[in-house]
Parts: C-alpha cells; structure tokens; sequence
C-alpha cells in the first residue's frame, strides 16, 4: 500500500462519513473513526498517522504494547478484541477505551487490575446483538442488569455499547441490528445509572459503517477500507 492509496482510501471514508450524516442529520465532527490496524506493520501506520488519522484499533493485546512501544506520537488505542484475564496487563496503561468487555469476569479482573495499578479504565460492553454463537457479548435482555453490576465496580467506567454485526452482501440487512443497539443505549442512559455515561455507540465496520452512522454509531472501526485487505499468514 503506497502513501497515496492509503491517503485516497482514508479520503474517501472520510467523504462517506460525511455523506452518511448528511443523511441523517448529524454533525460528522460527532464520528470518531477507529483506523482498525490489527496486523499491519508500524510503517504503515505512521503513515497514517502523517495522514492526519488519530485513533487506532487493534485486536491483541501484545500487538497494542510492542506498536505503542514503537509509535510514541500522541495518537489514542482502541482495544477492539477479545482480552483474555492474563494479557489485561498490556493495555492498562496504554488504551482510550477497551470496547470488548464481554464477561462480568473481565470487568472484575479489569476492576481489580485497575485497583493495584491506580489508574482508571473506560470501557464499553459488548453485546451480541446478532445472537451469533460464534460471537462473544452480552445479550441484548442481561444489558442493563450487567450495567448496574459493573457500576459498581471500582476505577472501571462504563462509556457505552459497542457491537459487531454479521458479515452480510448487504449491509441495510444489518440496520436492525444497529437500531436495535441504538435504542439500548437511549433507554439506559435515561436511566441515569450512576457512574455510568453512556454517550458511546461502537458499531459499523467497512461494508456497514455508513448504515451503523445512520443508525447512531458515534465510533466505527474501519480496517479493510482505509489499510486493505489483511494477510494473517506473513
Ligand atoms: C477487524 C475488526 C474490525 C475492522 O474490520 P474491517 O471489516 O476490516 O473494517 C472492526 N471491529 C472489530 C471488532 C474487528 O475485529
């Protein structure tokens, strides 16, 4: 990927962002775009970094630590993945936001980590919305009981929701879901759960980004279509 691809590429997500709120009367400055970078080299990330992106996304926790070890410019990580108990440790210090709380397990280790190391956490809770086995989450009808669990957890603090929708040809198959999600997070935050602030929605990936906008997403996380198609095996 040339810098002049990457730069087309982010152009043109930027201009479907704006497209998008267009649409559906929202102000794209409300968008964050998480530049997903899971398996790319550091070079092409301070690219991008040069290119004027700001947050990035990552699925592993040890890809977080050795990429935050090696781009030192003040530019915000997203952990976007599964984190197993054990790995908790890499992205204590060096993530904005873990998006991937899936398990009230996770939340009390992350809690108690958090804790020791005096400091604070932001989280979103991830939520199965599809129903998909192979996808990790809550269920829909457990969110709100597990919001009021983890409020009340020490140095943890809920931000939002964050989902991943199906793989799909079509995205406005996915619209439901993100509506679905979008409601969620409206009749929570009327709740006025304290230390809870639920202001974040993270849904919407390449083939759906634009719907997921449509729909509310204030953060979508966009890999294949700013950095190109990934290759696990080199
Ligand atoms: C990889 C990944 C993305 C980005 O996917 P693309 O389809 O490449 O945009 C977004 N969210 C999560 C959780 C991911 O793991």
């Amino acid at each position: 990927m040339t810098k002049k691809q990457l730069e087309e590429n982010y152009q043109q997500v930027l201009c479907n962002i704006e497209n998008a709120c267009q649409r559906s009367g929202r102000n794209p400055e409300d968008i964050t775009l998480i530049a997903v970078s899971k398996t790319k080299p550091i070079e092409m990330i301070k690219t991008a970094i040069e290119l004027g992106m700001t947050s990035f996304g990552e699925n592993k926790p040890q890809e977080i630590r050795d990429k935050t070890k090696s781009i030192t410019d003040p530019v915000k990580w997203h952990m976007i993945g599964h984190l197993q108990s054990n790995k908790i440790k890499y992205v204590l210090n060096t993530c904005e936001l873990i998006h991937s709380v899936d398990s009230l397990k996770l939340a009390r280790q992350l809690s108690k980590q958090a804790e020791k190391k005096e400091c604070d956490i932001n989280i979103l809770l991830q939520v199965n919305v599809s129903e998909e086995d192979s996808k990790q989450g809550f269920m829909l009808s457990d969110v709100e009981q597990t919001v009021r669990e983890i409020a009340t957890y020490n140095n943890l603090h809920i931000k939002g929701l964050m989902t991943i929708a199906p793989y799909v040809e079509n995205p406005e198959e996915n619209r439901s879901i993100f509506r679905q999600l979008g409601e969620l997070l409206i009749d929570i935050k009327s709740k006025n759960i304290d230390n809870v602030n639920m202001s974040i929605l993270s849904m919407g990936m390449t083939g759906d980004y634009e719907i997921a906008i449509e729909e509310g997403a204030t953060h979508i996380r966009v890999g294949t279509g700013i950095f190109g198609e990934r290759n696990y095996n080199s």
